[in-house]
């Protein structure tokens, strides 16, 4: 490696092709993720708790209060990403200083998602653990992050290979957030999680109860469709800061498929003000 590629992550002045040009890849994927100043994997132990929703609304909402944000889609066999934010038919552009992610938000949001790289959106992605493995490596290393305040990486359900890849590449990953209906039956799948991120010394950022309750539009009566309370409980129980109860809203639904972030477009609903907190207490810190 010559003494000019040390430097051709930042500047790839020299214009060769990053696969060919001999760079180290650990070198070049620490200096990608040195780049990028805080990193967040949202994680549940369950799938359809609306995890890609609140990867979504988390990022779309720190973009919003101008930090650059980096959105990274790891659900390769369920790609939602792109849906939600109303990407589609996207070309992905390679340059001499990698692949460049997909941007909105005036640049604000950088997006990379499996999806982009598929010939038609239906196609099944058929991949065992180390395809998996590769395809995330080269996601954190070959896309042209930039300088970025914050990475929302979005994880699908369980402890499987993807978020164990992330959490082996990345090394130093600034937490976890943790989504989870209020049902016993999901609160136990989170448990999972916790033991995960405690396993792999990930700290757990905090806890998002969603799809917590129902308000009737005619009555106002709340249902508890999903029971309540599981998330506070479980934070209780294992001593986890909890960030709140989003409830089930039919505009969280109809934001999703429309790619319309439910945070800009309902700003003054009640889960949209959960997810404002949280993204407060991200930009505290
Ligand atoms: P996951 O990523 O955990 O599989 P998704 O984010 O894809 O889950 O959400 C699954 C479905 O639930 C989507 O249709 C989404 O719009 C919907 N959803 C998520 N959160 C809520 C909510 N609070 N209220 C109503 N629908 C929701």
């Amino acid at each position: 490696m010559s003494s000019e590629c040390e430097s051709c992550c930042e500047n790839g002045e020299c214009g060769q092709d990053r696969s060919t040009c001999g760079v180290e890849t650990e070198t070049l994927l620490k200096k990608r993720m040195g780049m990028i100043k805080k990193k967040y994997l949202v994680m549940s132990g369950k799938g359809g708790v609306g995890k890609s929703t609140i990867s979504v609304n988390l990022a779309t909402g720190l973009a919003l209060e101008g930090l650059k944000v980096g959105l990274l889609d790891t659900d390769i066999h369920g790609p939602s990403i792109p849906t939600m934010l109303n990407l589609h038919d996207v070309t992905i552009e390679h340059t001499s200083r990698g692949i460049k992610p997909v941007e909105t938000l005036g640049g604000n949001l950088k997006v990379i998602s499996v999806a982009f790289f598929l010939e038609n959106s239906e196609d099944a992605v058929i991949w065992r653990g180390p395809a998996k493995m590769g395809a995330i490596k080269q996601f954190l290393e070959d896309v042209d992050w930039g300088e970025l305040d914050c990475l929302i990486i979005d994880s699908p359900p369980g402890t499987g290979d993807e978020p164990l890849s992330v959490v082996q590449l990345i090394e130093d990953v600034d937490g976890a957030i943790v989504i989870t209906t209020p049902q016993q039956v999901a609160t136990a799948d989170v448990k999972r999680s916790i033991t995960f991120c405690n396993q792999m010394k990930l700290p757990v950022f905090g806890v998002i109860e969603n799809m917590s309750g129902f308000k009737c539009p005619n009555c106002d009566e709340v249902v508890h469709i999903f029971d309540q309370g599981g998330g506070k409980a479980l934070c209780d129980e294992m001593k986890l800061p909890f960030l709140g109860k989003i409830p089930i809203d039919p505009d969280v639904v109809r934001a999703s498929d429309k790619g319309k972030p439910y945070i800009y477009h309902h700003n003054n609903n009640a889960g949209a003000k959960v997810i404002e907190s949280v993204v407060a207490k991200i930009v505290a810190r």
